[in-house]
C-alpha cells in the first residue's frame, strides 16, 4: 500500500492524504491552503485522476467541515463519493448556502449531494477498509480515520484534541479502537505554537461564567461552528440569568439547531433557555439586565456595539489572526475590534487551540504503538524528532509517498 501526502506536510491546512492499494484508491481530506506570508494566490491543485483527467480514485473522505480540510471539494471531479460527518454534513451545507446568499460563492448543492459516516460504522472501499472515530475538536462531528488494508493499519487522525468538551474520553477510544497501528498519521499543529497557553474548554467555561457576573454587556468574537466554546457561553449566560443573542436566525441560529437535534448530550442542548436574534426590539431588554452576544466580524454586530458601546468584548479565537507578523494576519478583524475599543470596548482574549498539545501528540504515538509516524499539519514536524519517540518518524515533503 501506498501513502502520499500531496499537501499539508509543512503548513498547517491544505490537506490532502492519498492512500492506494493495487486495486483501490482513496482520498483524505480536501483541503484549502490557509492564507500564505506573500498574501499569493495557492497553486493550482492537479492530482491525475482525483481534480483531473480521467476519474480514477474511489472516494474522498472528509475528516470535518474546516476549510484546511473540505475547502477544495469542488475540485473532486463528479462522480466520485465524497464522504463527511452526518452533523456535519448538515452544518456545512448551511455554511455554503449562507455563502452562496452573501457572496455568491459556495455550493451547497454539491454538499447536500455528500455521502455520510458515522462512528464506529466501517465503509469498505473495495480491498480498504474504513472506520471513522469521533474525535475532540473545535469543529462538530469531527472524525479520525482507522485504514485496514494489505494486512496493515493506518490511523489517520485528522484535527483532535484531548482538552475540549469531548477531550477525557479520547484516550480511552485511541485505547480501544486505535492500538497497533503500523503508520500513524498525525497532526501536530501545536509543535509549531510551543509558547501557546492551553486551558481545557471547561476551564474556558468558568472564565466565562465570571466574566459574564462581573461584565453586564458582553460580546463575544468567535468562530460560528466551533460549538464547544458557543455551548460554554451558552452555559455562562444560563447561570447568570443573562439573554443569549446570536446575530442571525439563517446562520448561526440554524447552526445551533442542528446541533441540538443531532446530540444527545447536554451540554449540546441550545434548546434549554430561549436564543435570542439581535434587533433594535431586544434593546430595552439588553439594556435592563445586560447580555452574551455571540457575534462574528459583521455588520450585525458592530450595530449593537455600536448600541452598547460600554461593553466587555471577549476576543475567542486564535491569536495569530490578529498578529501583524503571521501570515494569517487578519486585517478585517483587526480594523473591526481596533474600531470597538477605540469606541470604549474593553478588549480581552479567551481561547483554547482545537489542537493536541505536545504531550498529547506524545500520548497518542505511546498508545497506538504505532511503528512509523508520519507528521501532517504542522508547521515544524521536525519537532517530532525531540519528542522521544519510539517509532520511525518520516518527514515528507507535499507530493511524497511512502510504501507500507
Ligand atoms: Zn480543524
Ligand atoms: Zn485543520
Amino acid at each position: 500500500m501506498q501513502i502520499k501526502v500531496h499537501r499539508g506536510t509543512h503548513q498547517i491546512g491544505g490537506c490532502i492524504t492519498e492512500i492506494k492499494t493495487a486495486v483501490a484508491r482513496i482520498i483524505i481530506d480536501m483541503g484549502s491552503e490557509l492564507p500564505r506570508a506573500d498574501k499569493s494566490e495557492s497553486p493550482p491543485l492537479n492530482i491525475e485522476g482525483v481534480t483531473k483527467g480521467k476519474q480514477d480514485c474511489d472516494a474522498v473522505f472528509i475528516t470535518h467541515y474546516h476549510g484546511d480540510h473540505v475547502g477544495m471539494f469542488e475540485a473532486v471531479l463528479s462522480g466520485i463519493p465524497i464522504y463527511i460527518g452526518a452533523t456535519a454534513k448538515q452544518i456545512y451545507t448551511v455554511v455554503q448556502r449562507t455563502l452562496k446568499r452573501k457572496l455568491d460563492k459556495g455550493n451547497p448543492e454539491l454538499v447536500a449531494g455528500f455521502e455520510t459516516l458515522e462512528a464506529g460504522k466501517p465503509i469498505i472501499i473495495k480491498n480498504i477498509k474504513i472506520t471513522p472515530y469521533t474525535v475532540d475538536h473545535s469543529a462538530f462531528d469531527a472524525y479520525m480515520l482507522l485504514i485496514e488494508a494489505d494486512g496493515k493499519r493506518i490511523l489517520h487522525t485528522g484535527d483532535f484534541r484531548m482538552h475540549g468538551a469531548r477531550g477525557r474520553k479520547m484516550p480511552a477510544v485511541f485505547e480501544k479502537y486505535a492500538k497497533d497501528i503500523d503508520v500513524l498519521i498525525t497532526e501536530g499543529t501545536m509543535l509549531s505554537r510551543p509558547n501557546e497557553k492551553v486551558l481545557t474548554e471547561h476551564e474556558l467555561g468558568r472564565k466565562a461564567a465570571e466574566l459574564l457576573r462581573d461584565n453586564k454587556n458582553v460580546f463575544v468574537l468567535c468562530s460560528s461552528t466551533n460549538i464547544d466554546t458557543i455551548a460554554e457561553f451558552y452555559s455562562a449566560a444560563i447561570a447568570n440569568k443573562k439573554p443569549f443573542i446570536v446575530c442571525e436566525s439563517e446562520f448561526q441560529l440554524e447552526i445551533l439547531r442542528i446541533v441540538t437535534e443531532n446530540s444527545t448530550s447536554p451540554f449540546y442542548n441550545f434548546s434549554k433557555q430561549k436564543i435570542f436574534t439581535y434587533g433594535e426590539n431586544l434593546h430595552d431588554l439588553m439594556g435592563k439586565v445586560g447580555f452574551c452576544f455571540i457575534g462574528r466580524a459583521n455588520y450585525i454586530t458592530q450595530k449593537a456595539l455600536g448600541a452598547f458601546p460600554d461593553n466587555l468584548l471577549i476576543y475567542s479565537m486564535w491569536s495569530g489572526y490578529l498578529d501583524k507578523t503571521h501570515a494569517a494576519f487578519d486585517e478585517y478583524k483587526c480594523g473591526f475590534i481596533d474600531k470597538a475599543t477605540a469606541a470604549g470596548s474593553q478588549l480581552m482574549q479567551l481561547h483554547t487551540s482545537g489542537h493536541a498539545t505536545t504531550e498529547d501528540i506524545k500520548k497518542v504515538c505511546e498508545i497506538t504503538q504505532a511503528k512509523t509516524v508520519v507528521p501532517i499539519h504542522c508547521e515544524g514536524p521536525e519537532n517530532f524528532r525531540l519528542l522521544g519517540i519510539n517509532a520511525d518518524i518520516i518527514l515528507l515533503q507535499d507530493g511524497e509517498s511512502i510504501t507500507v
